[in-house]
């Protein structure tokens, strides 16, 4: 009997609106999966006290962010809060060629556009367990100010509405408690590594 294995990679797209708690699901599975690797996006954003150049985002002007546009860069890139984000192709693609698995965290315009080029990735939707939930979280992360809240709260809504009535993905998760979506999250990833 013949057993064969994939050599390329697999891609895990999480979709998630902003403080839905996805980087905190992701930074525990990171650290005990050693196949998995997280895309690094590119933001025009400002960095956050706590966040570092290269491992959270690569904070570029949006002069170097339109470069990487003409230049073919992104695997995808969108217009979140005024701001913009794309995920680096060559960084993903190269992931994958060498057999690991890719990790991109992006919001929900993103994982459209990558559901087009990429349609054999696997889609995973993270929902918070409800609105006034969502909206604690964002006001609790204390990152933003009142009126960034706001923004981010209305587009959430939205995307929840949307997220509900398209079939973009292949799994959801409700994250009411990090080690239980955590849990789910890995069971996700294991069984896809498992498909022939
Ligand atoms: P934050 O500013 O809170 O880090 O991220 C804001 C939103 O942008 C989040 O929903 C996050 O998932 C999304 N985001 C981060 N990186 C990317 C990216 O490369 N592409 C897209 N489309 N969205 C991203």
């Amino acid at each position: 009997m013949k057993t064969t294995s994939k050599c390329s990679g697999r891609l895990f797209v999480i979709s998630a609106s902003s403080g839905t708690g996805k980087t905190t699901l992701a930074r525990e599975l990171l650290r005990e999966d050693k196949n998995l690797v997280q895309s690094v996006s590119y933001t025009t954003r400002h960095p956050r006290p706590d966040e570092k150049n290269g491992q959270d985002y690569f904070f570029v002007t949006k002069k170097e962010f339109l470069k990487k546009i003409k230049k073919n860069g992104f695997l995808e890139w969108a217009n979140v809060f005024g701001r913009t984000y794309g995920t680096p192709k060559k960084e993903v693609e190269d992931h994958l060629r060498q057999g690991r698995d890719v990790l991109l965290l992006i919001d929900v315009q993103g994982a459209k556009k990558v559901k087009k080029t990429k349609p054999d990735a696997v889609f995973i939707f993270l929902a918070p367990p409800s609105k006034e939930e969502l909206l604690r979280r964002l006001y609790k992360r204390g990152t933003e100010t009142q009126k960034e809240i706001s923004v981010r709260y209305k587009v959430a809504t939205k995307e929840l509405k949307e997220l509900n009535e398209l079939a973009l993905c292949d799994y959801r998760i409700i994250n009411r408690q990090i080690p239980v979506a955590t849990e789910a999250l890995r069971g996700i990833i294991r069984a896809e590594r498992m498909k022939i």
